[in-house]
């Protein structure tokens, strides 16, 4: 075990095999001694800081049937919401005033907002904050649209790959959706110049430890600037609903292999390890992450989008999110800082 943490640490990197034993012997011990070295890389590359992104949750109306996903378009029970542009720029103005420099808008995949919709609300962003980043999270789009978005003045894109291996992609997603066209969508915002974030869920049904591997593995090639890793939470309208959570300490285990493997990258501590463990963010930080995506929703809209059950964060006013994560960010010795934070890999 000790070996191919050492061997990772020289080398940044393993073989599948390699990746399968050291997940495999993840215990007390082994996750105590890779979070103090994935401490010790974050602490030479971002000191103690930690990143802050506003997450606005755009719609929650979504075209696609992921099985694992509270929004699909099959969940007869959603209460359906789409922010208009006037209700985005106001969360963005709020958020501004609390310190926040990203806008995240996040969604499902919503027919309504077309392509000229996401870029005239890209545009207005830009327009108001110049100085602010704007990240995209809207899921698989044409090479073409990515590229409007850009012009229009976004510079990230969240798309997590949900998974490297063909066989589990499939077991996750309806015949309709390809791990291909998901991955040809990160190559491309790659290539269009955004910087970008992949990532999947920890402990999703039917994950082994290979296929973890494989996840490691791709993401070491993809050399994304941003990895989003959170356990899986089933959700209680899809067939996963009976499925046992991701684990806490994998998880953990995984951001501080991911810190090691590519010590610049920006790192979550996400809602779903919040949600699962009342300190789990704060145990995040203490594993590597170095950025945290509070939830600047209009609160009315928050427990509509339901990615899973009992997701935290759904009932108070940005203000009141923003102080208790300042609060807990300092009681693990780290501070939040309320520049754009953009990735070291753009410098
Ligand atoms: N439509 C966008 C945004 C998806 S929601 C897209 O396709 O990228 C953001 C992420 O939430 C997903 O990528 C998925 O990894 C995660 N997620 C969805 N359902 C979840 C669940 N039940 N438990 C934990 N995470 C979940």
């Amino acid at each position: 075990m000790k070996q191919w943490i050492d061997k990772l640490r020289q080398e940044r990197t393993l073989r599948p095999e390699e990746f399968r034993q050291l997940l495999t012997g993840c215990d007390a011990d082994s996750l105590r001694i890779i979070n103090e070295q994935a401490r010790e890389v974050s602490l030479r590359h971002f000191g103690n800081r930690i990143y802050i992104r506003g997450l606005i949750e755009i719609s929650n109306c979504c075209r696609n049937n992921c099985y694992y996903c509270g929004i699909r378009k099959g969940n007869p029970h959603v209460a359906r919401y789409r922010l208009s542009p006037e209700s985005i720029l106001d969360c963005c103005k709020q958020g501004y005033a609390l310190g926040f420099r990203t806008f995240v808008l996040q969604g499902g995949e919503d027919p309504a907002l077309t392509d000229d919709r996401i870029e005239t609300i890209v545009a207005a962003i830009r327009w108001h904050y110049p100085d602010c980043a704007i990240t995209l999270s809207i899921g698989e789009k044409s090479k073409e649209s990515y590229q409007k978005f850009k012009e229009a003045g976004a510079d990230r894109y969240l798309l997590r790959h949900e998974t490297a291996n063909e066989e589990h992609y499939r077991y996750l997603h309806p015949e309709n959706l390809s791990l291909t066209n998901r991955k040809q969508c990160l190559y491309d915002l790659k290539d269009l110049g955004y910087q970008i974030g992949a990532g999947f869920m920890v402990g999703a049904p039917g994950q082994t430890m290979e296929h973890l591997a494989e996840d490691l593995v791709f993401l070491k090639e993809l050399n994304p600037h941003m990895v989003g890793i959170g356990p899986f939470i089933p959700h209680h309208d899809t067939k996963f609903a009976e499925e046992p959570a991701g684990s806490v300490d994998l998880t953990l285990f995984l951001l501080s292999v991911i810190r090691i493997m590519l010590p610049q990258v920006l790192l979550p501590a996400t809602t779903a390890l919040g949600t699962l463990d009342p300190r789990g963010r704060e145990k995040g930080f203490q594993s590597g992450a170095n950025v945290v995506m509070p939830n600047l929703s209009p609160v009315k809209n928050r427990k509509q989008y339901e990615l899973y059950d009992n997701k935290i964060c759904t009932g108070e006013e940005a203000a009141e999110c923003r102080g208790c994560l300042s609060r807990r960010v300092e009681s693990v010795g780290y501070e939040i800082v309320t520049d754009r934070g953009d990735s070291p890999m753009m410098a």
